[in-house]
């Protein structure tokens, strides 16, 4: 199949061809001969599926065929992302599907100055790419009005609700144009989800490329039961095998990662890192020098890296584990894209067997173990646990670690196989019932 079955204008074609885009991927035939009918669309793809065209090329096409031009302090159209580097980056990718068109394309995102976003907004813009936070700031301050926004693009829209932008997005949706267009893009679809869906689509036609929770097969994963204090030198060990090898190494906090950055720096890792403290343009700095191979280690909060587009990531690391779930399907979908293979190894504490048994419930798999045995309950128990972790279990595998520990056998019974092939299946322990809806 090739672009011009969907439907879209020769002339966006000729462009795609130009820039060597030719073969619609999965996602994008899919989703865009429904989105060319005005259906709204409910989509399920990571980023690497080509989910920016998938939304965007039907967009540009319609915005073409309307042949409009947007009123000063307007938005035909607007894509609202998490954070500042997805927004970032769709709007990249929105401003080469455009070229040679009169449309423009703008990018609103917290961490630059507002007024130049101000001045810039008085002519008016085509596609409005933004992070929630910064839009309503806009709002407010009337830069910018949405009665006249038909199109609308909620990306990466379980990272919004976990970053808690769900009160953001009810702010933003009723200002739009009715009728409108909207398009939820997800990479997993939580409970909360079907909320969202109800809230803002209407009738929507579901597309998905993966099975929810379930990574790429390519994708080898490993665990390590490795004590708190012991993973660092395990890290060492592990990246100093591929030393040439691009790697991303997740920590929980902003300061443990830049605390772990810092540690490799000295050990003679080129590495870099981008969390929460980072200022945007350090952040920016990073991704360039490691897309360019600069530096061979990113080191990353979830929240920091969620949605790059980072190609050949040989090795993702789980230093620590994630308190949702679902981060962990991102997190190792930073590997193994466009057909490469990838590796992503776990690192286990004691205190993160809830963590473990949490994400191998929502994957339906046990990770193979690589290292260590599963810990046991004493064991478990007998570290301190983490401080509230910030609240940030959302909507983890079903209200997370409610359940009683009690019932069955600590650790999870065969874990006397270090190494061994298939793990002593921590997930069994539980008897709480599997929340179907959550993964
Ligand atoms: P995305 O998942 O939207 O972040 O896209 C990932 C990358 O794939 C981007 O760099 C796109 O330019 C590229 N891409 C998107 N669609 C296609 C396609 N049909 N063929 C080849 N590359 C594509």
């Amino acid at each position: 199949m090739d672009f011009d079955m969907l439907g879209l204008a020769p002339r966006l074609i000729a462009e795609l061809k130009s820039q060597g885009i030719t073969d619609p991927t999965p996602i994008q035939a899919q989703a865009i001969p429904h989105a060319m009918n005005g259906r709204d669309v409910m989509g399920l793809a990571q980023t690497g599926s080509g989910k920016t065209a998938a939304f965007g090329l039907p967009m540009i096409d319609m915005l073409l065929k309307e042949q409009g031009k947007p009123e000063g302090k307007t938005a035909r159209a607007l894509i609202l992302a998490p954070t500042r580097e997805l927004a970032k980056q769709i709007q990249e990718n929105l401003a080469a599907y455009t070229t040679g068109t009169h449309l423009k394309t703008m990018l609103v995102v917290g961490g630059a100055g507002i007024t130049g976003q101000i001045r810039k907004l008085e002519r008016g813009v085509d596609l409005l790419v933004a992070t929630p936070g910064r839009l309503i700031d806009l709002l407010e301050r009337r830069a910018v009005r949405l009665g006249d926004t038909k199109f609308l693009v909620l990306d990466e829209a379980d990272q919004m609700l976990d970053m808690g932008f769900i009160h953001a997005l009810r702010q933003i949706a009723p200002l739009l144009a009715t009728p409108r267009q909207t398009m939820l893009f997800s990479a997993t679809m939580p409970k909360l989800m079907g909320e969202l869906a109800g809230a803002f689509l209407e009738n929507p036609i579901r597309v998905q490329v993966n099975a929810p929770g379930k990574a790429v097969d390519r994708i080898e994963q490993s665990v390590h039961f490795v004590a708190k204090a012991a993973k660092t030198d395990l890290l060492l060990e592990l990246i100093d095998k591929h030393r040439d090898e691009r790697a991303i190494v997740f920590g929980r906090t902003k300061h443990g990662s830049e605390k772990l950055h810092k540690l490799l720096t000295n050990k003679g890792f080129a590495s870099a890192s981008i969390h929460g403290n980072k200022s945007q343009g350090q952040r920016d700095r990073a991704i360039t020098d490691f897309k360019a191979g600069k530096v061979k280690i990113l080191v990353a909060t979830d929240v920091a890296a969620r949605g790059l587009d980072i190609p050949e990531v040989k090795h993702v690391y789980n230093y620590d584990l994630p308190n949702v779930p679902e981060n962990y399907v991102h997190r190792i979908g930073r590997t193994a894209r466009a057909g490469a293979e990838g590796m992503a190894v776990a690192f286990c504490a004691p205190d993160e067997m809830g963590e473990l048994r949490d994400i191998q419930k929502a994957m339906k798999a046990d990770i193979p173990v690589a290292g260590g045995r599963p810990w046991a309950k004493d064991e478990e128990e007998a570290k301190p646990k983490r401080g509230g972790g910030g609240g940030g279990r959302r909507f983890g595998g079903g209200g997370g670690r409610g359940g009683k520990p009690g019932g069955g056998r600590p650790g999870g019974g065969g874990g006397g196989r270090p190494g061994g092939g298939k793990p002593g299946g921590g997930g069994g322990n539980r008897r709480r019932k599997p929340n179907k809806a959550s993964s």
